[in-house]
Protein backbone atom coordinates (compact mmCIF):
# COMPACT_ATOMS: atom_id res chain seq x y z
CA UNK A 1 0.00 0.00 0.00
CA UNK A 2 1.06 3.73 -0.88
CA UNK A 3 2.07 5.73 2.21
CA UNK A 4 0.19 7.99 2.82
CA UNK A 5 2.89 10.54 3.35
CA UNK A 6 4.47 9.88 -0.33
CA UNK A 7 0.99 10.77 -1.69
CA UNK A 8 0.45 13.53 0.38
CA UNK A 9 3.93 15.18 -0.30
CA UNK A 10 3.43 15.17 -3.78
CA UNK A 11 0.90 17.74 -3.76
CA UNK A 12 2.36 21.04 -4.65
CA UNK A 13 2.15 23.53 -1.63
CA UNK A 14 1.52 21.02 0.88
CA UNK A 15 2.50 21.95 4.28
CA UNK A 16 1.33 20.25 7.02
CA UNK A 17 2.21 23.55 9.74
CA UNK A 18 -0.15 25.94 7.72
CA UNK A 19 -1.82 23.85 5.27
CA UNK A 20 -4.47 25.60 2.84
CA UNK A 21 -7.60 24.11 2.98
CA UNK A 22 -7.61 23.24 -0.51
CA UNK A 23 -4.84 21.43 0.23
CA UNK A 24 -5.55 19.93 2.61
CA UNK A 25 -8.90 18.55 0.46
CA UNK A 26 -7.22 17.90 -2.28
CA UNK A 27 -4.67 15.79 0.21
CA UNK A 28 -7.31 13.72 1.19
CA UNK A 29 -8.84 13.44 -2.12
CA UNK A 30 -5.88 12.16 -3.36
CA UNK A 31 -5.07 9.20 -1.09
CA UNK A 32 -8.87 7.70 -0.95
CA UNK A 33 -10.02 4.54 -2.65
CA UNK A 34 -13.89 4.14 -2.68
CA UNK A 35 -15.48 1.20 -1.69
CA UNK A 36 -15.51 -1.35 -4.45
CA UNK A 37 -18.65 -3.98 -3.50
CA UNK A 38 -22.44 -3.85 -4.30
CA UNK A 39 -25.46 -5.45 -3.52
CA UNK A 40 -29.03 -5.53 -5.55
CA UNK A 41 -31.83 -3.94 -3.88
CA UNK A 42 -34.98 -3.02 -4.94
CA UNK A 43 -35.89 0.66 -6.65
CA UNK A 44 -36.73 2.14 -3.36
CA UNK A 45 -34.61 1.01 -1.13
CA UNK A 46 -31.69 2.41 -3.07
CA UNK A 47 -32.79 5.89 -2.58
CA UNK A 48 -29.85 7.95 -1.62
CA UNK A 49 -27.16 4.97 -2.76
CA UNK A 50 -24.71 5.34 -5.41
CA UNK A 51 -25.51 3.14 -8.63
CA UNK A 52 -22.73 0.82 -9.63
CA UNK A 53 -24.41 -0.39 -12.72
CA UNK A 54 -25.00 1.58 -16.22
CA UNK A 55 -28.71 1.79 -17.01
CA UNK A 56 -29.79 1.48 -20.76
CA UNK A 57 -33.51 1.40 -21.50
CA UNK A 58 -34.94 -1.63 -23.33
CA UNK A 59 -37.97 0.46 -23.87
CA UNK A 60 -38.41 3.81 -25.37
CA UNK A 61 -40.00 6.26 -22.96
CA UNK A 62 -42.91 7.75 -23.95
CA UNK A 63 -43.42 4.07 -25.73
CA UNK A 64 -45.62 6.32 -28.31
CA UNK A 65 -46.25 9.11 -29.96
CA UNK A 66 -48.58 11.36 -27.58
CA UNK A 67 -50.31 14.02 -26.79
CA UNK A 68 -48.97 16.51 -24.30
CA UNK A 69 -52.35 18.48 -24.12
CA UNK A 70 -56.04 17.60 -23.77
CA UNK A 71 -57.70 18.54 -27.12
CA UNK A 72 -57.82 17.88 -30.57
CA UNK A 73 -55.46 15.57 -33.07
CA UNK A 74 -55.37 16.74 -36.60
CA UNK A 75 -53.64 16.54 -39.97
CA UNK A 76 -51.57 19.55 -40.04
CA UNK A 77 -51.73 19.88 -43.79
CA UNK A 78 -55.55 20.46 -43.54
CA UNK A 79 -55.63 23.48 -41.81
CA UNK A 80 -56.26 26.89 -43.68
CA UNK A 81 -55.04 29.99 -44.03
CA UNK A 82 -58.10 30.64 -41.99
CA UNK A 83 -59.90 29.05 -39.55
CA UNK A 84 -61.18 25.64 -40.70
CA UNK A 85 -63.77 23.24 -39.74
CA UNK A 86 -63.22 19.55 -39.24
CA UNK A 87 -65.18 16.29 -38.58
CA UNK A 88 -64.71 14.63 -35.06
CA UNK A 89 -64.50 10.93 -35.93
CA UNK A 90 -63.82 9.44 -32.35
CA UNK A 91 -61.65 9.72 -29.24
CA UNK A 92 -58.56 8.59 -27.91
CA UNK A 93 -57.90 8.55 -24.01
CA UNK A 94 -54.64 8.16 -22.01
CA UNK A 95 -54.36 4.23 -21.74
CA UNK A 96 -56.88 3.91 -24.44
CA UNK A 97 -56.40 4.72 -28.38
CA UNK A 98 -58.19 5.20 -31.40
CA UNK A 99 -58.86 2.47 -33.38
CA UNK A 100 -59.44 3.76 -36.45
CA UNK A 101 -56.97 6.50 -38.28
CA UNK A 102 -57.69 10.12 -40.32
CA UNK A 103 -59.02 10.88 -42.95
CA UNK A 104 -58.90 14.65 -44.72
CA UNK A 105 -60.54 16.95 -42.60
CA UNK A 106 -61.36 14.67 -39.56
CA UNK A 107 -59.88 15.00 -35.79
CA UNK A 108 -59.93 12.68 -33.08
CA UNK A 109 -60.42 14.13 -29.09
CA UNK A 110 -57.42 13.41 -27.17
CA UNK A 111 -56.77 13.27 -23.91
CA UNK A 112 -52.93 14.25 -22.45
CA UNK A 113 -51.11 11.37 -22.78
CA UNK A 114 -53.35 9.60 -25.46
CA UNK A 115 -51.66 7.55 -28.17
CA UNK A 116 -51.72 9.95 -31.50
CA UNK A 117 -54.03 8.27 -33.61
CA UNK A 118 -52.67 7.26 -37.16
CA UNK A 119 -52.68 10.11 -39.27
CA UNK A 120 -52.63 13.05 -37.24
CA UNK A 121 -49.39 14.90 -36.51
CA UNK A 122 -50.57 17.66 -34.30
CA UNK A 123 -52.55 18.66 -31.09
CA UNK A 124 -54.96 21.80 -31.04
CA UNK A 125 -55.96 22.50 -27.04
CA UNK A 126 -59.28 22.39 -26.36
CA UNK A 127 -59.83 25.93 -25.06
CA UNK A 128 -59.07 27.41 -28.29
CA UNK A 129 -61.30 25.16 -30.93
CA UNK A 130 -65.29 26.05 -31.31
CA UNK A 131 -68.02 22.84 -31.45
CA UNK A 132 -70.71 22.34 -32.96
CA UNK A 133 -72.69 19.35 -34.23
CA UNK A 134 -69.88 17.04 -34.64
CA UNK A 135 -67.77 20.47 -35.94
CA UNK A 136 -64.80 21.48 -34.54
CA UNK A 137 -63.44 24.91 -35.95
CA UNK A 138 -59.76 25.33 -35.31
CA UNK A 139 -58.16 28.87 -35.36
CA UNK A 140 -55.21 29.89 -37.71
CA UNK A 141 -52.06 30.19 -36.56
CA UNK A 142 -51.38 26.01 -35.05
CA UNK A 143 -47.94 25.14 -35.83
CA UNK A 144 -47.10 21.63 -37.57
CA UNK A 145 -46.18 18.67 -34.21
CA UNK A 146 -47.39 21.18 -31.37
CA UNK A 147 -48.34 19.65 -28.53
CA UNK A 148 -46.98 16.14 -29.07
CA UNK A 149 -44.65 14.19 -27.36
CA UNK A 150 -42.54 11.99 -29.50
CA UNK A 151 -41.54 8.08 -28.66
CA UNK A 152 -38.34 8.16 -27.13
CA UNK A 153 -37.97 11.59 -26.38
CA UNK A 154 -37.56 11.04 -22.45
CA UNK A 155 -35.43 7.75 -22.97
CA UNK A 156 -34.45 6.02 -25.91
CA UNK A 157 -33.66 2.27 -26.11
CA UNK A 158 -29.98 1.49 -26.11
CA UNK A 159 -28.52 4.62 -24.94
CA UNK A 160 -27.25 4.37 -21.33
CA UNK A 161 -28.89 7.58 -19.47
CA UNK A 162 -27.42 6.22 -15.86
CA UNK A 163 -24.11 5.39 -15.15
CA UNK A 164 -22.20 4.34 -12.01
CA UNK A 165 -21.16 6.45 -9.67
CA UNK A 166 -24.59 8.58 -9.79
CA UNK A 167 -25.82 9.49 -6.82
CA UNK A 168 -29.94 7.88 -6.65
CA UNK A 169 -32.43 10.77 -5.67
CA UNK A 170 -35.96 10.65 -6.00
CA UNK A 171 -36.06 11.44 -10.00
CA UNK A 172 -33.39 8.36 -10.84
CA UNK A 173 -35.86 6.15 -8.62
CA UNK A 174 -38.47 7.74 -10.71
CA UNK A 175 -36.48 7.25 -14.27
CA UNK A 176 -35.23 3.39 -13.24
CA UNK A 177 -39.26 2.71 -12.56
CA UNK A 178 -40.00 4.48 -15.38
CA UNK A 179 -38.17 1.61 -17.61
CA UNK A 180 -39.65 -0.66 -15.92
CA UNK A 181 -36.85 -2.24 -13.68
CA UNK A 182 -37.86 -3.46 -10.22
CA UNK A 183 -34.02 -3.92 -8.61
CA UNK A 184 -30.69 -1.74 -9.20
CA UNK A 185 -27.67 -2.98 -8.27
CA UNK A 186 -25.85 -0.27 -6.24
CA UNK A 187 -22.28 -0.10 -3.98
CA UNK A 188 -22.31 -0.98 -0.39
CA UNK A 189 -22.53 1.59 2.08
CA UNK A 190 -19.83 3.18 3.48
CA UNK A 191 -18.69 2.28 7.34
CA UNK A 192 -17.66 4.57 9.48
CA UNK A 193 -16.72 3.97 13.44
CA UNK A 194 -16.07 6.87 15.54
CA UNK A 195 -15.66 8.08 19.12
CA UNK A 196 -14.98 10.51 21.28
CA UNK A 197 -11.76 10.52 23.46
CA UNK A 198 -11.15 12.98 26.53
CA UNK A 199 -11.07 12.49 30.19
CA UNK A 200 -13.45 15.17 31.01
CA UNK A 201 -16.43 13.49 28.85
CA UNK A 202 -19.34 12.18 30.48
CA UNK A 203 -21.83 10.03 28.80
CA UNK A 204 -25.17 11.06 29.08
CA UNK A 205 -27.17 9.29 31.97
CA UNK A 206 -23.75 9.67 34.26
CA UNK A 207 -23.68 12.66 36.70
CA UNK A 208 -21.30 15.77 35.79
CA UNK A 209 -18.46 15.90 38.00
CA UNK A 210 -16.64 19.39 38.26
CA UNK A 211 -14.92 20.04 35.51
CA UNK A 212 -16.56 17.61 32.93
CA UNK A 213 -18.71 18.01 30.24
CA UNK A 214 -21.59 15.83 28.71
CA UNK A 215 -20.27 14.30 25.12
CA UNK A 216 -22.32 16.25 23.06
CA UNK A 217 -19.83 15.65 19.70
CA UNK A 218 -20.30 11.90 19.38
CA UNK A 219 -24.79 13.21 18.94
CA UNK A 220 -23.95 16.11 16.39
CA UNK A 221 -21.47 13.37 14.49
CA UNK A 222 -24.52 10.62 14.49
CA UNK A 223 -26.69 13.66 13.44
CA UNK A 224 -23.86 14.53 10.47
CA UNK A 225 -23.02 10.97 9.63
CA UNK A 226 -26.74 9.68 9.09
CA UNK A 227 -27.83 12.24 6.91
CA UNK A 228 -25.12 10.72 5.00
CA UNK A 229 -26.31 7.56 4.71
CA UNK A 230 -23.57 5.73 5.86
CA UNK A 231 -23.29 2.96 8.22
CA UNK A 232 -22.14 3.69 11.77
CA UNK A 233 -20.66 2.04 14.69
CA UNK A 234 -20.44 4.16 17.72
CA UNK A 235 -17.80 3.15 19.69
CA UNK A 236 -18.77 5.91 22.78
CA UNK A 237 -16.17 7.72 25.00
CA UNK A 238 -12.71 6.15 25.16
CA UNK A 239 -10.52 7.79 28.23
CA UNK A 240 -7.30 9.25 27.91
CA UNK A 241 -5.69 6.00 28.20
CA UNK A 242 -2.97 3.63 26.14
CA UNK A 243 -4.87 0.20 26.36
CA UNK A 244 -8.72 1.50 26.07
CA UNK A 245 -7.21 3.67 22.82
CA UNK A 246 -5.64 0.58 21.44
CA UNK A 247 -8.61 -1.61 21.99
CA UNK A 248 -11.07 1.55 20.64
CA UNK A 249 -8.70 1.90 17.38
CA UNK A 250 -8.30 -1.88 16.52
CA UNK A 251 -11.98 -2.19 16.85
CA UNK A 252 -12.49 0.55 14.51
CA UNK A 253 -10.31 -0.69 12.14
CA UNK A 254 -11.46 -4.12 12.00
CA UNK A 255 -14.57 -3.66 10.38
CA UNK A 256 -14.79 0.15 9.12
CA UNK A 257 -13.43 1.72 5.89
CA UNK A 258 -13.41 5.12 8.11
CA UNK A 259 -12.64 5.92 11.69
CA UNK A 260 -13.80 9.22 12.82
CA UNK A 261 -12.09 10.27 16.57
CA UNK A 262 -12.78 13.66 18.34
CA UNK A 263 -10.57 15.26 20.81
CA UNK A 264 -7.28 14.96 21.54
CA UNK A 265 -5.02 16.14 18.34
CA UNK A 266 -4.83 19.25 19.59
CA UNK A 267 -1.00 21.17 18.97
CA UNK A 268 -0.47 21.08 22.50
CA UNK A 269 -1.70 17.89 23.76
CA UNK A 270 -0.01 15.93 25.67
CA UNK A 271 -2.36 12.77 26.11
CA UNK A 272 -2.15 9.33 24.09
CA UNK A 273 -4.47 9.96 21.16
CA UNK A 274 -1.66 11.02 18.38
CA UNK A 275 0.34 8.61 19.75
CA UNK A 276 -1.51 5.48 19.74
CA UNK A 277 -3.01 7.07 15.66
CA UNK A 278 0.91 7.02 14.76
CA UNK A 279 1.62 3.90 16.86
CA UNK A 280 -1.37 1.61 15.05
CA UNK A 281 -0.65 3.23 11.40
CA UNK A 282 0.13 6.09 9.44
CA UNK A 283 -1.15 9.49 10.84
CA UNK A 284 -0.33 13.09 9.28
CA UNK A 285 -1.21 15.93 11.85
CA UNK A 286 -1.77 18.80 10.12
CA UNK A 287 -2.49 22.48 11.48
CA UNK A 288 -5.11 23.90 8.83
CA UNK A 289 -4.69 27.22 8.21
CA UNK A 290 -8.69 27.62 8.80
CA UNK A 291 -11.05 29.02 11.45
CA UNK A 292 -12.60 26.95 13.40
CA UNK A 293 -10.71 23.76 13.55
CA UNK A 294 -7.12 24.27 13.29
CA UNK A 295 -5.68 20.69 14.13
CA UNK A 296 -6.79 17.50 12.23
CA UNK A 297 -5.32 14.31 11.62
CA UNK A 298 -5.64 12.34 8.69
CA UNK A 299 -4.33 9.21 7.93
CA UNK A 300 -5.12 5.53 8.03
CA UNK A 301 -5.08 2.57 10.25
CA UNK A 302 -5.30 -1.12 8.71
CA UNK A 303 -7.66 -0.68 5.75
CA UNK A 304 -9.83 2.21 7.29
CA UNK A 305 -8.95 6.14 6.88
CA UNK A 306 -8.85 7.99 9.94
CA UNK A 307 -9.89 11.49 10.86
CA UNK A 308 -8.88 12.79 14.33
CA UNK A 309 -11.36 15.57 14.45
CA UNK A 310 -10.65 18.56 17.10
CA UNK A 311 -12.62 18.48 20.17
CA UNK A 312 -14.34 21.64 20.09
CA UNK A 313 -17.63 21.19 19.49
CA UNK A 314 -18.03 23.66 16.40
CA UNK A 315 -14.69 22.91 15.29
CA UNK A 316 -15.71 19.00 15.06
CA UNK A 317 -18.56 20.00 12.97
CA UNK A 318 -16.74 22.49 10.55
CA UNK A 319 -13.66 19.77 9.75
CA UNK A 320 -16.29 17.59 9.17
CA UNK A 321 -18.71 19.51 6.46
CA UNK A 322 -15.52 20.71 5.00
CA UNK A 323 -13.57 17.51 4.59
CA UNK A 324 -14.84 13.98 6.19
CA UNK A 325 -18.46 14.61 4.33
CA UNK A 326 -16.33 15.13 0.45
CA UNK A 327 -14.17 11.86 1.50
CA UNK A 328 -17.08 9.84 2.55
CA UNK A 329 -19.02 10.94 -0.64
CA UNK A 330 -15.86 9.87 -2.61
CA UNK A 331 -15.55 6.52 -0.68
CA UNK A 332 -19.24 5.57 -1.71
CA UNK A 333 -17.89 5.70 -5.16
CA UNK A 334 -19.85 9.16 -6.33
CA UNK A 335 -18.53 10.58 -9.16
CA UNK A 336 -18.13 13.86 -10.18
CA UNK A 337 -17.72 17.22 -7.90
CA UNK A 338 -19.55 16.62 -4.22
CA UNK A 339 -18.47 20.05 -3.06
CA UNK A 340 -20.70 21.60 -0.88
CA UNK A 341 -21.68 24.56 -3.74
CA UNK A 342 -20.77 28.12 -2.58
CA UNK A 343 -23.22 31.14 -3.44
CA UNK A 344 -22.92 34.79 -3.29
CA UNK A 345 -24.64 37.12 -1.09
CA UNK A 346 -24.29 40.68 0.37
CA UNK A 347 -23.19 40.73 4.10
CA UNK A 348 -25.62 42.93 6.53
CA UNK A 349 -22.60 43.80 8.48
CA UNK A 350 -19.04 44.37 8.73
CA UNK A 351 -17.16 41.23 9.71
CA UNK A 352 -14.15 40.49 11.49
CA UNK A 353 -11.44 38.50 9.71
CA UNK A 354 -7.70 37.62 9.60
CA UNK A 355 -6.38 37.19 6.20
CA UNK A 356 -3.92 34.15 6.20
CA UNK A 357 -6.50 31.70 7.01
CA UNK A 358 -10.19 30.87 5.56
CA UNK A 359 -12.87 31.01 8.60
CA UNK A 360 -16.11 29.08 8.79
CA UNK A 361 -18.60 31.80 10.39
CA UNK A 362 -21.86 30.41 10.97
CA UNK A 363 -24.59 32.89 9.24
CA UNK A 364 -27.94 33.32 8.88
CA UNK A 365 -29.40 34.46 5.70
CA UNK A 366 -32.22 36.17 5.33
CA UNK A 367 -34.40 37.80 3.08
CA UNK A 368 -34.33 41.86 3.10
CA UNK A 369 -37.59 42.99 1.18
CA UNK A 370 -36.80 41.09 -2.09
CA UNK A 371 -32.75 40.03 -1.62
CA UNK A 372 -31.38 37.59 0.31
CA UNK A 373 -28.33 38.57 2.77
CA UNK A 374 -26.20 36.92 5.55
CA UNK A 375 -25.14 38.11 8.97
CA UNK A 376 -23.73 36.21 11.63
CA UNK A 377 -25.10 34.50 14.26
CA UNK A 378 -23.76 35.72 17.49
CA UNK A 379 -20.55 34.51 19.39
CA UNK A 380 -18.38 32.96 16.93
CA UNK A 381 -16.16 30.65 19.57
CA UNK A 382 -15.18 27.13 18.39
CA UNK A 383 -17.12 25.95 21.95
CA UNK A 384 -20.12 28.16 21.40
CA UNK A 385 -22.40 25.23 19.85
CA UNK A 386 -25.16 27.35 19.74
CA UNK A 387 -23.68 29.77 16.95
CA UNK A 388 -24.60 26.32 14.78
CA UNK A 389 -27.88 26.24 16.01
CA UNK A 390 -29.00 29.56 14.81
CA UNK A 391 -27.30 29.43 11.70
CA UNK A 392 -28.71 28.36 8.13
CA UNK A 393 -25.60 28.49 6.59
CA UNK A 394 -21.33 28.72 6.87
CA UNK A 395 -20.06 32.04 5.87
CA UNK A 396 -16.94 30.82 4.16
CA UNK A 397 -14.46 33.12 4.49
CA UNK A 398 -11.57 33.15 1.72
CA UNK A 399 -8.03 32.84 2.90
CA UNK A 400 -6.41 35.66 1.46
CA UNK A 401 -9.56 38.47 2.42
CA UNK A 402 -9.14 40.68 5.09
CA UNK A 403 -12.00 42.60 7.38
CA UNK A 404 -15.49 42.56 5.44
CA UNK A 405 -17.21 45.62 5.40
CA UNK A 406 -21.58 46.04 4.82
CA UNK A 407 -22.23 45.09 1.91
CA UNK A 408 -19.97 43.42 0.37
CA UNK A 409 -20.77 39.92 -1.55
CA UNK A 410 -19.36 36.53 1.03
CA UNK A 411 -20.01 32.89 -0.07
CA UNK A 412 -22.30 31.11 2.04
CA UNK A 413 -22.74 26.95 1.91
CA UNK A 414 -26.29 27.14 2.96
CA UNK A 415 -27.15 24.01 5.41
CA UNK A 416 -30.57 22.99 3.66
CA UNK A 417 -30.71 21.27 0.61
CA UNK A 418 -34.00 19.45 -1.11
CA UNK A 419 -33.45 16.34 1.00
P1 LIG B 1 -9.44 18.95 22.57
O1 LIG B 1 -9.52 19.01 21.08
O2 LIG B 1 -9.38 17.57 23.10
O3 LIG B 1 -8.31 19.80 23.05
O4 LIG B 1 -10.76 19.59 23.13
C1 LIG B 1 -11.06 20.95 22.94
C2 LIG B 1 -12.29 21.34 23.72
O5 LIG B 1 -13.40 20.62 23.25
C3 LIG B 1 -12.23 21.10 25.21
O6 LIG B 1 -12.84 22.18 25.87
C4 LIG B 1 -13.04 19.86 25.40
O7 LIG B 1 -13.65 19.78 26.65
C5 LIG B 1 -14.10 19.97 24.31
N1 LIG B 1 -14.49 18.64 23.90
C6 LIG B 1 -13.66 17.65 23.52
N2 LIG B 1 -14.37 16.55 23.18
C7 LIG B 1 -15.67 16.86 23.36
C8 LIG B 1 -16.88 16.13 23.19
N3 LIG B 1 -16.86 14.87 22.76
N4 LIG B 1 -18.04 16.74 23.44
C9 LIG B 1 -18.06 18.02 23.87
N5 LIG B 1 -16.96 18.75 24.05
C10 LIG B 1 -15.77 18.19 23.81
MG1 LIG C 1 -8.42 17.05 25.02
Amino acid sequence: MTRILQIVNAIEGYDPEALHVDKARAAIRACLVPVAESVRLPVREALGRVLAQVIVPAIDVPGHDNSAMDGYALRHADLGADQTVLEEIGAALAGRKFAGSLGTGQCVRVTTGAVMPAGADTVVVQEVVKLRDGKVTVPAGQKRGQNVRYAGEDLKTGEPVLRPGQLLRPSELGLIASLGLGEVQVRRRVRVAFFSTGDELASIGTALREGEVFDSNRYTLHGMLMRLGVEIQDLGVVRDDPAQLEAAFRKAAADADVIVTTGGVSVGEADYVKPMMAQLGEALFWRIAMRPGRPMAFGRIGNAFLFGLPGNPVAVMVTFYQFVREALLQLSGRTGDCALPLLKVPAAEPMRKLAGRTEYQRGLMFRDGGEWKVRTTGQQGAGVLRSMSEANCFIVLEHERGRVEAGEPVQVQPFEGLG
